[in-house]
């Protein structure tokens, strides 16, 4: 153990080991005194006995309780004690002064270092728990004001509720307007969250870009209040050089249990709700334990979709889409099926999100494009005739080099006619990040692949973006068409969508047609193609076979 591990052990003791100290100081200096009287007086060595005494205050208390020590034990063996007990003779002044002045030296000499040490064991400390920039107290004070609450014994309910903000733009403002933007917004940040809580509220960093707020029952009300506060300081713009900047935050919030023990349980539970809040694309997700539940059966679901694939147990359904003006089959669209033995048929709006958050997306979409365009080869081969297939791709494909290179690769393979594979991408990954997507839809255009805009209507439909995209056709979604018959507005919708896209020189596809009526419909605004349960469910490739060779017109071309 060294002095300053002897320091530091002295700094968190209480004050009742204080109290003691001193009790055992008096108790050094009073047993010294009786031994050098006992032995005769002050000419004998065991006035050095007093030392001991006089280093421990100076230790324990440092300059101040040293030099006290130091005059006391100085006196003491000085004017109160004689040379010689037994004839009386006092002590010269020179002789106890001299002793006093070493006792003096000695105290301050280790009291001053004590101090030193113990300021500096401070300053380690503070630094150890704070942002070196920020000054906010961070993950670590976080950990240990949680232990504290936790500790604290008290009734069984929760004694304090957490919470975590995320700036998510922080880093990309911050890549533009320099480093000290980030700590400049996360203070002015902290400061309005502080300068609006209940006193003994506490604010941590416990990331560059991520704060935290711990609020303990006893700091006051906080269900409405907090949210309140939140809510107000993340909406304050942060001025920086005299430009207004809106931060974009995410929050999540958790009831602090005295099962849970230790502090990284709770932020990764915060983590998960936070994760939940962006996929709904909330500002704010509330963790419980359903979330955990659910994101638990996400990875199993994941895992299972993974053996999935690699059995090749997956399998695929095609829906015809027809040409409305004279109900022509023209074209299928593909989609996945998936049927687990334990857990039976799995809608693929279930399990594509969880894909997609994957790196299983990729070489899942790319073996699906691979035995949709076999199998239309051999539709071809049969005769029948049809003039493409489309398949569903997802925004996370679109930034992956292999996936185009893989699309090119099958194109090829196939030797495929420019148009005779589409690939359908909803309207919101398109603008999700439209620059990616204008690249990767460039190139995949390049190789004679037809791009449709799916679920056309749901996203930002700025429509702007459509100029920038080599996009051949858009599908309206299900949700405009179904009840176009029941509301009015709908049926402007759809009308003006269908006239839009004409003027942009576009196919205009209705998706979700399930009578006769929307049919009628549709056809006298004028819309291109249809698709829907009335046409045709989503079946599997040798039934789509026979229902082609049905078809009056629409079977193998030379029968
Ligand atoms: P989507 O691309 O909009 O596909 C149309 C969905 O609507 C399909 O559901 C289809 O079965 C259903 N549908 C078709 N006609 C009708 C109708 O008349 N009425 C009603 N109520 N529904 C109809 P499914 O197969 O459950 O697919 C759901 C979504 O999952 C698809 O929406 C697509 O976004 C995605 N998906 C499916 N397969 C794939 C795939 O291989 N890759 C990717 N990335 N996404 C896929
Ligand atoms: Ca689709
Ligand atoms: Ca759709």
């Amino acid at each position: 153990m060294t002095l300053k591990d002897f320091l530091e052990w002295i700094e968190n003791r209480s004050a009742r080991f204080r109290r003691v100290v001193v009790v055992v100081i008096a108790l050094g200096m009073g047993l010294a005194t009786l031994m050098v009287y006992q032995a005769g007086g002050s000419s004998v060595v065991y006035t050095h006995s007093m030392y001991v005494p006089v280093v421990i205050a100076a230790i324990v208390f440092g300059l101040p309780g040293g030099v006290i020590a130091a005059l006391l034990g100085g006196l003491l063996l000085g004017p109160l004690m004689p040379l010689d007990v037994a004839s009386g003779e006092s002590q010269s002044l020179l002789n106890w002064t001299f002793r006093l002045a070493y006792f003096l030296l000695l105290a301050m000499l280790i009291g001053e270092s004590a101090d030193l040490i113990r300021h500096y064991i401070k300053q380690m400390r503070w630094r150890l728990s704070h942002h070196d920039v920020t000054q906010l107290p961070n993950r670590q004070a976080l950990g240990q004001a949680l232990q504290q609450l936790l500790d604290a014994p008290g009734p069984g309910t929760s004694p304090a509720h957490l919470y975590l903000i995320d700036v998510s733009n922080l880093n990309e403002l911050s890549l533009k307007l320099g480093g000290e933007f980030e700590h400049m917004a996360i203070r002015t940040l902290a400061d309005a969250l502080l300068g609006r809580l209940a006193a003994g509220m506490q604010v941590f960093q416990v990331r560059t870009n991520r704060l935290a707020i711990l609020a303990s029952n006893e700091a006051g009300p906080r269900d409405e209040e907090v949210p309140r506060v939140i809510e107000q300081a993340v909406n304050t713009p942060v001025v920086f050089e005299g430009i207004p900047l809106l931060l974009h935050c995410v929050w999540s919030d958790i009831g602090v249990e005295q099962a849970d023990r230790h502090p990284d349980v709770f932020l990764r539970k915060l983590e998960l709700a936070l994760n939940e809040a962006r996929t709904r694309k909330l500002q704010h997700y509330q963790y419980s334990k359903g979330l955990e539940l659910y994101s638990r059966q996400n990875v199993e679901i994941l895992g299972l979709l993974k053996q999935a694939l690699d059995a090749d147990v997956l399998t695929l359904k095609f829906q015809p889409k027809y040409r409305l003006r004279d109900r022509r089959l023209l074209a299928v669209e593909t989609l996945l099926a998936w049927t687990d033995p334990e857990r039976g048929i799995m809608p693929p709006a279930e399990f594509i999100p969880l894909a997609e958050e994957s790196l299983l997306i990729t070489p899942m979409t790319l073996r699906i494009i691979d035995r949709a365009v076999a199998e239309f080869s051999r539709w071809l081969e049969a005769g029948h005739r049809l003039q493409s297939i489309a398949v569903n791709i997802s925004a996370s494909n679109l930034g992956n080099g292999d996936f185009i290179a893989g699309v090119r690769e099958t194109v090829a393979r196939y030797g495929l006619q420019p148009g005779q594979l589409e690939l359908e991408l909803t309207e919101g990954a398109v603008v999700a990040d439209l620059d990616v997507a204008v690249a990767a839809l460039n190139e995949l255009a390049a190789v004679g692949v037809a791009i449709s805009v799916d679920d056309f209507g749901t996203g930002f439909s700025s429509l702007q973006y459509l100029d920038r995209l080599p996009v051949h056709s858009v599908k309206i979604d299900q949700s405009f068409i179904r009840n176009m018959l029941q509301r009015e507005s709908n049926r402007h919708i759809v009308e003006s969508t269908i006239d839009l896209a004409h003027r942009l020189g576009l196919t205009v596809v209705a998706e979700g047609i399930e009578s006769e009526a929307i049919e009628k419909m549709l056809v006298a605004m004028g819309c291109d193609q249809g698709q829907g349960y009335f046409f045709a469910r989503p079946m599997c490739g040798s039934r789509l076979v026979e229902f082609m060779a049905a078809r009056s017109g629409t079977g193998p071309a030379n029968s």
